[in-house]
């Protein structure tokens, strides 16, 4: 079974994901817990090369490609065997991520980012994607006290960014409903998680 916590920058994805693999685990549930960009050795390295030379050095075409070979890499290498062997993937950002980013964020367009991905991840889909839905003034609030903290952020963005971004997420899930959760994400961590965690216990439970 695999599930995508996704959501802009200050979503909690994080924490919620913290909860939710301690509370698998608690339930002898097998879990493979990773992210993007990253979950690989060559993705941690891509990561680490985006983050490092951030915008200035990476036009946004390189980037869309860098972060779909992360994601190729991760799908090959570590998705798909974890999936083979029954193991539960929980994995911090996935395709909508760069939909949300690249094709939005970094005007490349919604259908070129998706094809890109869709090719990079031989057709993948998650079983259950969480949205964790936030508006800028609560992903503001938040961002600025994990950069206060020195976070690993490509760059600080603005309020309109995060609400480009955030309808392009929104977009992404209103098109196929039964594969999306959409969360408030404003709400406390604890609270948040309850509801995670119903989504989840129904999807096992099938
Ligand atoms: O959420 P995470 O810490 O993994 O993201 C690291 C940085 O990469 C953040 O600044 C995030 O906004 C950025 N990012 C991006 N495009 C993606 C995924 C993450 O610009 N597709
Ligand atoms: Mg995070």
């Amino acid at each position: 079974v695999f599930i995508v916590v996704e959501g802009g920058d200050g979503a909690g994805k994080t924490t919620q994901l913290d909860l939710l693999q301690a509370w698998l685990e608690e339930r002898g549930v097998p879990v493979d817990r990773t992210r993007e960009p990253g979950g690989t050795v060559v993705g941690e390295e891509l990561r680490q090369l985006v983050l490092e030379h951030g915008r200035g050095e990476i036009d946004p075409r390189t980037e869309a490609l860098i972060f779909a070979a992360s994601r190729s890499a991760h799908v090959t290498q570590r998705i798909v065997p974890a999936l083979e062997a029954g193991t539960v993937v929980l994995c911090d950002r996935y395709i909508d991520s760069s939909v949300a980013y690249q094709g939005v964020g970094r005007e490349l367009g919604v259908e070129e980012i998706s094809t890109l991905n869709e090719w990079a991840t031989a057709g993948l889909q998650p079983d259950l994607t969480l949205l964790l839905d936030v508006d800028a003034d609560v992903s503001r609030a938040r961002r600025s006290v994990r950069d206060a903290d020195g976070g690993d952020r490509i760059e600080a963005s603005s309020d309109d960014f995060h609400t480009r971004l955030r309808a392009a997420f929104l977009a992404r899930a209103e098109a196929e409903p039964q594969r999306y959760a959409v969360l408030d994400a404003a709400v406390d961590p604890e609270a948040l998680h309850h509801s995670v965690r119903e989504h989840v216990a129904a999807l096992l439970a099938t």
